[in-house]
């Protein structure tokens, strides 16, 4: 009945059809996944966990909530799971209530290296109730172990953290574990380790890269990145005692009633990233981000390289644009990306020298190694070329998706 809220599905819908999505967080979710949100599991209350709700009639969201755990803790292989966060920032704001006492000091990553506002930014409550101190990337913008155990010296955290939003590389999660388990056995301290996985979740359920459940004392997650799930958070972890403070930190310490449609949804991803095509779906993202990053080195672009869902494109050296410009460029011919700092960059943050791109949206409407290619070649003839025709672009754009799926209706992979 509503058509001045209605009349923007459609717009949006198009908007998403017509459009090349390169955002690396961004996804596309099943058809599945979209229906539980919109399910009438939204229509109940049900502050508490299932079996010791503070409301009646929750016979129905119990049973849901406790497939989503099931299957949270049979896909990444860990015995506690909580599905009830609001997002990724709510499920970091728990874990930290977890782990620490207010000013307790977390060694995070660097932010301009690619870490989240939540992991000690100036704007976001992690940096208020806690004491952050940073280590950055190596000289080769990959993670260097050796100086984050000497930051663990210098800075003597309570906390080290790992996980990122614009790391191209692997992350070596079991050599961060063995450098906390020696600055504890050194200093006789409870240095914990916790493993954000927002952007990799989905090339961790497919088992395509380290699982940090092994090796962390907590791991938080988004489910609507790589993962394709509805836009929401997940904590895991290991210790089942530590679960019961992780479960106090969301409700009643942070959050109210859960989102049941939202949790039934979680379930549903998690039960599609059980199987087998899930993985496949995931090796074509991480073959098709390399053949986009793979095009634009061999026009002569200076690009990161990628063994994840992402690169980056430094458009300051190879272009002469700020991260800024070549969003802009890009956009005007219907491509989606964000601008992003990299590896000792000289710009201000509003500007950057920059670009992130990540492929699992492209992926999931059914992107193949050869559109990955002539995007990478597309992306570098609108950069490249001051005079670059715009129409031009558009119509490359629109045969490139062409074969592609319609967002609004996608089967699971
Ligand atoms: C996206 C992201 C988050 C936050 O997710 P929201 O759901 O937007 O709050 C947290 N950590 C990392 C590393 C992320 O990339």
């Amino acid at each position: 009945m509503d058509k001045e809220v209605f009349q923007y599905f459609a717009l949006e819908a198009k908007r998403q059809n017509e459009g090349l999505e390169l955002i690396a967080s961004e996804n596309y979710p099943s058809i599945d996944v979209m229906a539980s949100c919109g399910s009438i599991m939204m229509a109940k209350y049900a502050e508490g966990y299932p079996g010791k709700r503070y409301y009646g009639g929750c016979v129905n969201v119990d049973a849901v909530e406790n497939l989503a755990i099931e299957r949270a803790k049979k896909l990444f292989e860990c015995k506690y799971a909580n599905v009830q966060p609001h997002s990724g920032s709510q499920a970091n704001f728990a874990a930290y209530k977890a782990l620490l006492n207010p000013g307790d000091k977390v060694l995070a990553l660097t932010l301009n290296d690619g870490g989240h506002l939540t992991h000690g930014s100036p704007v976001s409550f992690s940096s208020h109730d806690y004491e952050f101190a940073f280590y950055p990337l190596g000289e080769d913008g990959h993670l260097d172990y050796e100086i984050i155990a000497r930051r663990m010296e210098e800075e003597r955290p309570n906390l080290l953290l790992a996980g990122y939003s614009a790391y191209p590389y692997e992350i070596d999660f079991k050599r961060m574990r063995e450098i906390v388990d020696a600055y504890n056995q050194r200093h006789n301290a409870n240095c914990h380790f916790m493993v954000d996985m927002a952007h990799i979740a989905g090339i961790i359920a497919a088992k395509l890269t380290q699982n940090p459940c092994k090796y962390a004392d907590i791991v938080t997650s988004t489910t609507h990145k790589t993962l394709r799930g509805p836009r929401g958070g997940l904590i895991l972890s290991d210790d089942e005692e530590l679960g019961k403070k992780i479960n106090s930190a969301i409700f009643p310490y942070s959050q109210g009633g859960p989102l049941e449609h939202i949790i039934a949804a979680k379930a549903v991803c998690f039960g599609e990233a059980l199987q087998p095509s899930f993985r496949k779906y995931m090796e074509k993202v991480l073959e098709n981000t390399k053949a986009c990053n793979d095009a634009l080195a061999e026009k002569g672009a200076s690009v990161s390289g990628t063994d994840n869902h992402l690169f980056l494109i430094n458009v300051l050296s190879s272009f002469g644009l700020n991260g800024k410009e070549a969003q802009q460029r890009l956009e005007d011919i219907g491509i989606t990306t964000n601008k992003n700092m990299i590896h000792g960059d000289t710009l201000k943050p509003a500007y950057c020298s920059g670009l992130r791109i990540g492929l699992a949206a492209a992926t999931s409407r059914g992107c193949s190694k050869e559109d990955a290619k002539k995007i990478g070649y597309l992306i570098y003839d609108c950069l490249a070329n001051p005079n670059f025709d715009i129409e031009e672009g558009k119509r490359r754009v629109a045969t490139i998706i062409s074969r592609w799926k319609d967002v609004t209706s996608l089967q699971y992979c």
